[in-house]
């Protein structure tokens, strides 16, 4: 099937849906009101008084019937339906195949898993992610290998990740995060080079582009998340696409108990199918997804650039040749000397008490309980000698000190902010305004 022709396939089926559902929140937009008075964290009134786009979204006249269908016919397992939203989801990233799974975390690991990816085997990923990414390396019994990020980007920076190939990397799995394109052409030039394997954990990044390209196409595979939190919400849901028809049968297999399928024979297997009804969610809501990721990058564009007059706030910086962004966050990095020196935690607070939705985001992920743990397992103990296994060694070993500053750094909207209208974005800049200009008396008063 040509990309071309099922995207016009996609974009015939969408009529019978509508798309008209996608705009009801413009009826409740954020009220702009003056960026003077005193900070909401100190008892005067928030600059937002109304509420912000409500997430997930839910249309009865256009939602509910194709769901109330599934519902009602009885077919609750895996059929049609699944198939034909994995059918959707491919012509829409452009990819050759799709198949969905129970989440983004077991995407990630079933393609792990079939890309021959296991014991002693390295791969690198960023400190900077979900601990889903990391779950993923794990669950296969691989040796986790951080390479630092480009802060300016907030994504994995390709220079460190040649720092970290050994002869016993196996694969590369940079993350969109944010829903930001990671530069996916070096990562890609650098996996040919060392014959690498790259899965892209796209589980914030539906319909990110480089150059127009889909993010998740150009790696051996790229894996997608429908949690409820994220930009096409079923709730739970996860895709894996991939232009590789034997290792795709593979991971169907493996998520259908290992039972045989297309040119892949018995393997050992979970069982991690959709069901019809989250399928009918999922077709509702692909919708939606179209249209509002042109209305999320308008409005991110616009706060990039009013956020570049603001001293102190650098918002992210988007890699040579992305054509389009996901947002499933909009990070930028908070400078507290331009703040009076009020820490971010506060900075968030008052953010947050103007009614700007807002959170500091990861915690470095080279650095967690998990994997000390992990390591003291009885697999890794019959997998690595035990000078590898020591999570002093290995905390040493993968250092990260430019995450660490970001992690401190950074601050996130969250991506149904960005659905609101352009005089939104002002309010967002006049919260900050608001803020840093009040930085002192906050910074005095909530400081005890
Ligand atoms: C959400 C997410 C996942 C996991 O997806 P689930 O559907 O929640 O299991 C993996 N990686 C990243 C970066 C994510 O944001």
């Amino acid at each position: 099937m040509s990309n071309h022709k099922g995207r016009r396939n996609f974009i015939r089926n969408s009529a019978v849906i509508g798309l008209g559902a996608t705009l009801n929140f413009e009826k409740v937009l954020p009220t702009v009101l003056k960026a003077e008075g005193k900070p909401a964290l100190l008892g005067g009134a928030p600059l937002v008084s109304t509420p912000w786009p409500k997430w997930p979204m839910w249309n009865r006249e256009t939602d509910e019937p194709l769901v109330l269908e599934a519902l009602r016919s009885g077919v609750w397992s895996r059929a049609k339906k699944v198939a034909l939203f994995e059918e959707k989801w491919a012509a829409l990233i452009g990819a050759k195949r799709a198949l969905t799974t129970v989440n983004g975390t077991n995407a990630l690991i079933t393609a792990v898993a079939q890309s021959d990816i296991g014991g002693g085997d390295e791969v690198i990923l960023p400190p900077y992610t979900f601990i889903a990414t990391l779950t993923a390396i794990l669950n296969a019994g691989a040796m986790p290998v951080f390479a630092d990020v480009d802060p300016d980007t907030f994504l994995i920076d390709p220079e460190a990740i040649k720092k970290k190939i050994t002869p016993r990397t196996r694969a590369i799995l940079p993350v969109h995060i944010c829903g930001l394109p990671a530069d996916m052409g070096p990562i890609m030039q650098i996996a040919k080079q060392h014959d690498l394997v790259v899965i892209e954990d796209a589980c914030q990044a539906w319909l990110a582009e480089i150059n127009h390209k889909k993010v998740g196409t150009f790696g051996h595979a790229g894996c997608f998340s429908f949690q409820n939190s994220k930009n096409l919400p079923i709730g739970e849901g996860g895709a894996i696409v991939s232009d590789d028809e034997v290792f795709m049968d593979r991971c169907v297999s493996y998520h259908n108990l290992g039972l045989p399928y297309g040119t892949a024979s018995a393997r050992p297997g979970s069982k991690l199918r959709l069901t019809e009804y989250q399928a009918a969610i999922g077709m509702v809501q692909m919708e939606r997804l179209v249209p509002q990721t042109v209305t999320r990058n308008e409005n991110a564009r616009y706060l990039r650039q009013q956020m570049n007059n603001i001293k102190g706030i650098v918002p992210h910086i988007l890699n040579a040749g992305v054509t389009q962004a996901a947002y499933h966050l909009f990070p930028f990095r908070y400078d507290q000397r331009h703040f009076a020196d009020l820490p971010r935690a506060q900075f968030i607070k008052a953010l947050q008490a103007e009614g700007i939705p807002c959170s500091g985001g990861y915690t470095p992920l080279n650095d967690i309980k998990n994997l000390g743990n992990t390591f003291e397992t009885k697999n890794y103990k019959k997998m690595y000698p035990s000078s590898e296994l020591s999570y002093e060694r290995f905390r040493e070993n993968n250092q990260c000190p430019k995450n660490e500053r970001l992690c401190q750094e950074a601050v996130w909207l969250p991506q149904n902010v960005l659905l609101a209208n352009k005089s939104s974005m002002d309010v967002i800049v006049s919260a900050i305004q608001k803020i840093q200009k009040n930085a002192a008396a906050i910074h005095k008063n909530t400081s005890k």
